[in-house]
């Protein structure tokens, strides 16, 4: 239950990134608020959610931003990615297009972030498995040769939410601390 008074020991930015509608905005309603939509959004303009966590006794505020339909117009700009510890790839595991965009979202971020970023690669939507386009292999592949983490996660279904973002928020601070 949070604390308003809690002492804060590290805040840690992580962007999320990766093509439009392949759930970034929900990865991070679960994360932050439990919650889900099927509604697409409407608003444009970059905005970020906290949430506050406790890693080996510390207390670590997550702050993470999402495009916020940016990626559209292809308008992420440096400012996005400025200060950013972590990056979230994320792809629609039922879109090959998405995934084979993965390369150019990559080299973007790696253009604009410090090089001790930590990066992690997300196959969201795996609760649609029947419709799967992305082999879990080629996703292992590309993340073990870009030396990236990689999960497959369902923010519908809330599999591996929790532990995609405490994943990258433990590898961040293993590095940060
Ligand atoms: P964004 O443009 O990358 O931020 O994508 P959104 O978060 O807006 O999601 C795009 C659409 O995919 C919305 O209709 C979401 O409800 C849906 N969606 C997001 N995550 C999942 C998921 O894990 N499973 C399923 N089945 N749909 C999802």
């Amino acid at each position: 239950y949070g604390d308003y008074n809690q002492k804060i020991d590290y805040v840690f930015k992580v962007v999320l990134i990766g093509d439009s509608a392949v759930g970034k905005t929900q990865l991070l309603a679960r994360f932050a608020r439990n919650e889900f939509s099927f509604d697409s959004k409407a608003t444009i303009g970059v905005e970020f959610q906290t949430k506050t966590l406790i890693i080996d006794n510390k207390t670590i505020k997550s702050q993470i931003w999402d495009t916020a339909g940016q990626e559209r117009y292809r308008a992420v700009t440096s400012a996005y990615y400025r200060g950013a510890v972590g990056a979230i790839l994320v792809y629609d595991m039922t879109k090959r297009q998405s995934f084979d965009h993965m390369v150019r979202w990559l080299e973007e971020l790696r253009s604009h972030a410090d090089q001790s970023i930590v990066i992690m690669l997300i196959g969201n939507k795996c609760d649609l498995g029947n419709l799967r386009a992305v082999p879990m292999e080629d996703a292992e592949e590309f993340a073990q040769r870009e030396n990236l983490f990689f999960m497959e996660t369902s923010a519908l279904e809330s599999t591996n939410v929790e532990t995609c973002f405490l994943t990258i928020l433990t590898e961040i601070y293993r590095i940060h601390a």
